[in-house]
């Protein structure tokens, strides 16, 4: 017998699938008014049976990194070497991307806010209902690639979210362990909004999506979008449809909020540090200058820690974030004192919390989550 023999294709919108091959087609969606739109999808089906994976970027029409993560996912991974499938939508909102615009043209409305979406709504309604309706409830879990957009640049970091608890008391250490895959040094937990792909997705189809964000500011970060591969594959060999062992920092940091630093004057920005860069209290990250007032404002850091994000533009307006750090009162080199710090905690590889991730067991976990009833709404 052939390997893949007998698998069934994969089917998504134009694209029909194989074992063993990569094949690109597309959703044909209508968006209302005499409008349509063509949403770009490949299908990458592996030679053996095993889990579906949807990898996305392009939510967000001015975020190029994940465009191109998702663009590398398509054309780095195998379908030869593959246990499973991936269907891969580089560019989840095409008139965005081509207007370099956040939002759905059509309605000016953000599609990270319009899940479960509707077959008869508004545009980005219609385009998050066939995301919902037609690749979903093929998935076992999502990974959709973000950046800060135009004006910002973000460590690489993956964001859980826990907005609508699921009944089910796994489901946050299972969106944890996604997290912790991604292998970066910060993992952002936060609580969401009504209307993510992330939070109505866990919630309503028992799909964990996370968010990757990798850099931003309109600029192809390639070592940044490397590591989001690198995260997307340490998943695959997780849940084994990749070969490998998952590469993890032995120490890494979950954040429940970052530390936001604004400007109060308007005008023309230097930025003194680099993004990453350990910065103590009291220590000048950003100098604003007005021409206009001979204003001159210095934003200091009000606590000690690491530049997690940055603005990037350097016209900028009275009141907007000019860096956000990631903080720490206490020595870095101390673990113990970081654990207590506020809103974040670490995990290191010698909590029991890391060591219950071994293989096989987040697979069996969200095997055990999909066949669980489902949640009364
Ligand atoms: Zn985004």
């Amino acid at each position: 017998m052939t390997e893949g023999a007998g698998l069934p294709e994969v089917q998504v919108g134009s694209a029909r699938a194989s074992p063993g091959e990569r094949v690109r087609g597309s959703l044909s969606i209508e968006l209302g008014g005499g409008a349509a739109v063509e949403l770009p999808v490949v299908i990458l089906q592996g030679t053996s049976e095993g889990p579906s994976v949807l990898v996305s970027g392009g939510m967000h029409g001015n975020e190029v990194n994940g465009v191109v993560a998702a663009n590398r996912v398509l054309h780095e991974i195998h379908p030869q070497q593959l246990r499973g499938t991936l269907i891969v939508l580089p560019v989840l909102n095409p008139g965005g991307f081509a207007k370099e615009d956040r939002y759905v043209p059509q309605d000016g409305a953000d599609l990270n806010r319009a899940f479960p979406g509707a077959h008869d709504g508004t545009a980005s309604q219609r385009l998050a209902f066939a995301l919902w309706d037609q690749v979903l409830p093929q998935v076992l879990v999502g990974v959709d690639f973000h950046d800060a957009g135009l004006r910002n640049v973000l460590l690489p970091h993956p964001r859980i979210h826990t907005l609508i608890e699921p009944l089910n008391p796994g489901a946050t250490d299972i969106t944890l362990a996604m997290g912790q895959l991604m292998g970066t040094d910060v993992i952002l937990q936060r609580e969401g909004k009504a209307g993510m792909l992330a939070t109505e997705a866990r919630h309503h189809l028992g799909v964990p999506v996370i968010n990757f964000e990798i850099g931003g500011a309109g600029i192809v970060m390639d070592d940044f979008v490397t590591r989001g591969l690198v995260g997307l594959t340490n998943l695959l060999k997780r849940l084994e449809m990749l070969e490998g062992v998952p590469q993890v920092p032995h120490v890494q940091f979950v954040l429940e909020e970052r530390d936001i630093h604004k400007c109060s004057i308007g005008g023309v920005l230097t930025q003194r540090k680099e993004l990453g860069e350990w910065v103590s209290a009291g220590e000048v990250v950003s100098t604003i200058v007005d021409p206009l007032t001979d204003g001159l404002e210095q934003v200091r850091a009000t606590r000690s820690g690491v530049l997690l994000s940055m603005q990037r533009r350097s016209r900028i307006e009275a009141g907007r974030s000019v860096f956000s750090l990631l903080a720490f009162d206490g020595d870095p080199s101390d673990l113990e004192a970081l654990k207590n710090q506020p809103g974040q905690r670490v995990i290191s590889c010698d909590d029991t919390r890391c060591a219950i991730i071994p293989n096989k067991v987040l697979a069996l976990a969200l095997q055990q989550w999909r066949s669980a009833p489902p949640p009364v709404l």
